[in-house]
């Protein structure tokens, strides 16, 4: 990466810093003028007090200025104190903060890149780099604040020291008459330069290694994570106990592991145990420097032994400062890598969800969608899952999709979602593909019961209204109509109850039904006009897949409703089946025209499952 690019990101690093938490950039300002101030404005004013003891001055007149002396003392300390807490403050707002672009851009991001692995690598990158090495905004910040010290320390300091340098001897010099020549001061502040501009390579190698050398670690990291936090998911500890699954995930996985990290550390104590001796053995000889040409000046009456103090402490504040100010400078060109990392994450672009059109609300619901010779193949594979599918969707009929395991009824459901779009042919809504439209409007004409559906430990209320704030009697409703009634009457704080104890110890476990008849509810309290349910009643034991069925035009009300299903005898209550095989739309009709055609799919499917079905009278149906 090219410097000027490395600035630009710094720049705009600092400026999204501001925006994240305002004001983090003043108070730091503050505390750090108010504390490199505080020692060098003491000196000041003792010496003042010496003067006007030295002077004789009127006992009022010293009285006032050490009155001044305390008070700005006391101003001073109440200003460092107040600015140090807000900056702790707001330290740990920023840290609390700056992911929450990344977790916007995830939400927002092309599906696609969600499922993608390599999206779940970058994202690791940056946790990396950002909390495990410390770099990113927090880095950004700390650079400003140790910044802002060295930059004062240094203005501070050279007034202190100014006196060392112009200083000229009171006896001959001698063979040192060099010392007091103008072009030596020029070499001692060259030096101090040079010691700060060494120190701060050896910081920005050091940086740049180890950035590498933790970079370099993200597959483990994100390995560890991932066990670490299945392990501790209470959820888990069934399987693991039964099959003693801690012993294959600590041998496969956590020894390995902990090599893997042990070997890290090595190397990074390796780069530590070759940087640090060089700059602290230079450190160490630039200070002997120091205090011989402060001592040597002193010996040729330049100034009172008194005052050696004074200059060797301000040549070695002067000296820690520019270290201070080259070293962050460095650690900031370092830290370009990872702002880089986190920008490219959140500035991908979106490629999908540019639509602006919006969908027009209509109260009688006439949302008319049709797949026009749609094939479709996953990201990255060979193969078609979907193959030249045209179907329209019958505005207020109850559908069903059937067909084998990966037959490709899901991926149908996330393409009608536009989670995908198709590779071949198009969709359209009312006409209109729904490329055009803005997605968030899209996706409100859809509720949506994944086979894999998530719950979160948020209350029973909360889960189903999916917000924090929502219409009680609404929710009653939609469980009611999902058949939870009886489970909501029984929960100790009824819409209130956590689900899960994760967060709360009187939280509910439920079961994979109840779950199921609480993403249903959720999907009913969406309201949306169309309603997908994929595999709705699988969790479900047969007399709550009874029940559903039995009252599913009252449950879905007018609304389209697509039911997705491999089991045969769950669907064929609906007047209109879709027959999905090996990705293609194989045959459509009602449960008895699709069974009277002996070579059809549905009919080979049916006879299949029909052994497990309980009676011969259901067998006929
Ligand atoms: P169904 O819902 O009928 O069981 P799916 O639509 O889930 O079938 O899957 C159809 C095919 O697509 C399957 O072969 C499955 O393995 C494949 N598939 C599903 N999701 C993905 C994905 N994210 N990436 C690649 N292939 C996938």
């Amino acid at each position: 990466m090219r410097f000027k690019e490395k600035l630009t990101l710094t720049l705009r690093g600092y400026r999204m810093l501001h925006q994240l938490v305002p004001g983090a950039m003043l108070w730091a300002f503050v505390q750090n003028l108010v504390r490199a101030l505080t020692p060098f404005l003491n000196v000041y004013l003792s010496g003042r007090i010496i003067d006007f003891l030295a002077q004789g001055r009127p006992l009022r007149d010293l009285l006032w200025l050490v009155g001044i002396t305390v008070m700005v003392n006391a101003l001073l300390k109440l200003t460092e104190q107040a600015s140090g807490r807000t900056v702790d403050y707001l330290i740990e707002k920023l840290d609390a903060v700056w992911e929450k672009p990344l977790y916007e851009k995830i939400q927002t991001m092309d599906y696609a890149r969600v499922e993608d692995v390599r999206t779940h690598a970058a994202l690791s990158e940056i946790e990396i780099m950002c909390s495990t090495s410390g770099f990113g905004f927090m880095r950004l910040y700390f650079s400003f604040f140790h910044g802002v010290r060295g930059f004062f320390l240094v203005l501070f300091s050279l007034t202190l020291t100014i006196g060392a340098f112009i200083a000229q001897p009171a006896r001959e010099a001698g063979g040192f008459r060099f010392l007091f020549s103008p072009w030596f001061t020029v070499l001692i502040l060259l030096a101090t330069l040079g010691h700060a501009a060494f120190s701060g390579l050896c910081s920005y190698r050091k940086t740049k290694k180890s950035n590498r050398i933790y970079r370099s670690t993200e597959p483990i990291n994100r390995q560890w994570m991932y066990w670490w936090r299945r392990i501790r998911q209470y959820q888990m500890g069934k399987d693991l106990k039964v099959y003693a699954l801690d012993r294959l995930i600590d041998s496969a996985y956590i020894q390995t592991t902990i090599q893997d990290f042990h070997a890290v550390n090595g190397q990074i104590q390796k780069l530590l145990g070759f940087y640090e001796p060089l700059e602290g053995a230079l450190s160490v000889v630039f200070r002997i420097v120091i205090y011989a040409y402060v001592a040597l000046k002193a010996l040729f009456g330049a100034f009172g032994v008194g005052s050696i103090v004074q200059y060797v402490g301000g040549l070695s504040q002067l000296s820690s400062g520019t270290v201070r100010l080259i070293q962050e400078i460095s650690v900031l060109i370092s830290n370009a890598d990872a702002l880089k990392a986190y920008f490219d994450f959140t500035d991908a672009p979106n490629q999908k969800y540019q639509g602006t059109l919006s969908v027009e609300k209509r109260a009688d619901n006439e949302y008319e969608i049709e797949f026009h010779d749609v094939s479709f193949r996953y990201p990255g594979t060979e193969t078609d899952v979907l193959r030249h599918v045209s179907l329209k969707f019958n505005i207020g009929q109850k559908m069903a999709v059937v067909g084998r395991n990966g037959s490709g009824k899901t991926t149908m459901i996330k393409l009608l979602c536009r989670l995908y779009d198709p590779t071949e042919g198009f969709i359209t809504l009312n006409g209109i593909d729904i490329r055009k439209y803005d997605y968030e409007d899209y996706l409100g004409i859809f509720s949506v019961v994944f086979q894999d559906f998530k719950l979160f430990s948020f209350s029973l209320g909360q889960n189903v209204a999916a917000s924090v704030s929502y219409d009680a009697h609404r929710v009653q409703e939609c469980l009611h109509k999902a058949g939870l009634e009886d489970r909501m009457d029984r929960m100790p704080k009824g819409l209130d109850t956590a689900l899960y104890k994760d967060f709360d110890e009187d939280g509910v476990e439920i079961s994979g039904g109840e779950a199921q008849k609480i993403a249903l509810a959720r999907a009913l309290y969406k309201n949306a006009p169309f309603i997908i349910l994929d595999e709705p009643t699988a969790a479900l034991d047969p007399l709550s897949e009874f029940e559903i069925y039995s009252h599913f035009d009252q449950i879905v009300g007018d609304k389209t409703a697509v039911y997705i299903s491999h089991r045969l005898s769950s669907c064929r209550f609906c007047s209109d089946i879709l027959v999905f095989d090996e990705g293609s739309l194989v045959q459509r009709g009602s449960h008895d025209q699709l069974l009277a055609d002996r070579l059809g799919r549905y009919y080979e499917l049916w006879h299949a499952q029909a052994q497990y079905y309980d009676t011969a009278a259901e067998r006929k149906a």
